[in-house]
């Protein structure tokens, strides 16, 4: 699999059409303008990579739209070297993201068959994230908390206590929350007991499912 001109220049208008859906962020943008996207998709959807759509990826899983990887990107405002654990790595994509703002990358996934596929796949590329692990994400990952920032990549029903409880303090949550629809939520903790709640419109997602499987 090889990462060609043309597959470049596709990116680039994919970065044009996020800048024209208000995407601002430069580190995202130019994440966003070199990760190979293609090359996390099974073959048989190579040549729409780089369009602005979602797309099935194993397990009945999808990779996110693009847009939706900026938007959630842009709302952590990650600086680098900041500890940031993902809840559903996928196809790796977003974690790929989150690595090229440099972060140190904590990933979860709860679905074996993605988890072992993506295991062998970003390293292979040259994406190296500080643990991958199989497991489930409602749980957090309390051993190498507090987090600066925390990305929830599935439709979240409820906001996990456990995800807000293990975010450092001045650290941001960025969660989807809802059942068919979901509510894109930013959580940013201010104190021990103190969170501040923002909501930025609908998106949808595939269901964060409780348990491993
Ligand atoms: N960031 C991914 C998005 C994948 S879709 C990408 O860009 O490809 C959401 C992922 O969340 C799926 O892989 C799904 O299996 C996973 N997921 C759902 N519930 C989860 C949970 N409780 N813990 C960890 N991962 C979960």
């Amino acid at each position: 699999m090889k990462d060609t001109f043309k597959h470049q220049g596709m990116r680039q208008q994919l970065v044009e059409t996020l800048i024209n859906k208000d995407i601002k962020d430069k580190g995202v943008l130019k994440a966003i303008g070199k990760i190979p996207r293609h090359l996390f998709m099974d073959s048989g959807f190579i040549d729409h990579a780089y369009q602005d759509k979602a797309f099935p990826i194993a397990a009945d899983q999808t990779i996110s739209q693009p847009y939706t990887v900026a938007f959630q990107s842009e709302l952590l405002k990650v600086q680098p070297e900041d500890k940031v654990l993902e809840i559903g790595t996928g196809s790796g994509y977003q974690t790929a993201v989150l690595l090229e703002l440099g972060a140190k990358v904590y990933s979860i996934e709860r679905q074996k068959e993605l988890f072992k596929k993506t295991s062998k796949f970003l390293p292979k590329i040259g994406y190296r994230a500080k643990q991958l692990i199989f497991g489930d994400g409602y749980k957090g990952l309390p051993v190498e908390a507090p987090f600066q920032s925390i990305i929830v990549t599935a439709g979240a029903p409820y906001v996990p206590n456990p995800l807000l409880s293990q975010l450092a303090i001045g650290g941001r949550l960025v969660i989807p929350v809802g059942d068919k629809v979901q509510v894109m939520t930013l959580f940013i903790r201010k104190g021990p007991k103190e969170f501040e709640k923002h909501e930025f419109g609908d998106f949808r997602f595939v269901p964060m499912l409780e348990d491993k499987n």
